[in-house]
């Protein structure tokens, strides 16, 4: 299969490409994940599964393409995707990671920062796609916190049902989504959608990197709070976010709403010990004054 995807990189790139080898890769979630190594030296990354895939590869490609031309945090290059072999792909440019350091984290804070401050004229996006491999549906809305309720925290709780779990308080819960913002009105962000810490990198020059996006346009906060759920970003990120595009009070609070949708995702991606923390999520959500 990766030597015909390597033919169609030649013909995207108009650059002569001939695979010499390829060297599996780890770290991913959801997908197979190489380097495809050019006998001129060159490399890619391509990660692939199966052909209903295609559909996330390609909507992948599309908010890698919208990051990248907003010229704020670096993101791949998209180069191509399609089917061979029985197999959907995506092919990147590669990007060797280095180790990172304090001013890595400042870059990465500032850099999200600018790419935040780009007003969309919508919630939602162009199209649907996929957070991990669960859908994410992402209609056109002027509501924020109905589409944050419907489409994010009822999406999740409708499929956890599915799977024959369901949360104490939940209804409560997504009545009282609206107060969480009351004295708060987010304008629409590009967001990177599945900010992780296994999702972020330098480059061997110590810059900056994010990859394997979840995009939407919302409200900011969503994708900050996701950085404090698994760890990997510093007081420097924080710090110089903060100093471009200072953070709510309130979002003290909705720190725990939004990573609840993470948490229910991560419930119906891997299940475990993830229903426990969205229930207590649900509760101090419950409990909280606003
Ligand atoms: P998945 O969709 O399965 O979660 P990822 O997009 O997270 O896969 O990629 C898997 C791993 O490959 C990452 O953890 C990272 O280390 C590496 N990786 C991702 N994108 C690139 C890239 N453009 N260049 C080099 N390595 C990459």
């Amino acid at each position: 299969m990766w030597s015909k995807v390597a033919k169609k990189i030649a013909d995207h790139t108009n650059m002569p490409f001939e695979l010499a080898r390829d060297e599996s890769l780890s770290g991913g979630c959801i997908n197979d994940a190489r380097r495809l190594i050019g006998s001129c030296g060159t490399s890619y990354f391509a990660k692939s599964n199966s052909t209903d895939f295609l559909k996330l590869f390609q909507a992948e490609a599309c908010a890698l393409d919208e990051i990248y031309e907003t010229n704020t945090i670096r993101v791949p290059k998209s180069i191509c995707s399609g089917t061979e072999a029985n197999r959907s792909f995506l092919v990147l440019e590669f990007i060797e990671s280095g180790s990172g350091s304090a001013e890595s984290q400042r870059k990465m804070g500032s850099a999200l920062a600018s790419l935040h401050l780009i007003k969309k004229n919508h919630f939602g996006w162009i199209r649907d796609n996929a957070i991990g491999a669960t859908p994410q549906p992402n209609p056109n809305s002027d509501d924020w916190p109905s589409f944050y309720r419907d489409y994010r925290l009822r999406h999740q709780l409708n499929l956890a049902e599915q799977r024959g779990r369901s949360f104490q308080g939940s209804e409560a819960l997504l009545e009282k989504v609206p107060q969480f913002f009351n004295d708060y009105e987010p304008f629409p962000s590009i967001l990177h959608g599945d900010l992780w810490g296994g999702n972020a990198s330098c480059d061997t020059s110590g810059n900056p990197f994010v990859f394997d996006p979840a995009t939407y346009y919302g409200d900011r906060e969503t994708d900050l709070a996701f950085t404090y759920m698994f760890g990997g970003f510093s007081k420097e990120f924080h710090e110089a976010y903060n100093a471009k595009f200072p953070l709510d009070a309130g979002f003290k609070i909705r720190k725990t709403l939004y990573n609840l949708y993470h948490e229910l995702n991560h419930f119906n991606l891997f299940g475990g010990g993830y229903a426990a923390s969205a229930q207590a999520s649900i509760d101090h959500l419950l409990s909280s004054s606003k």
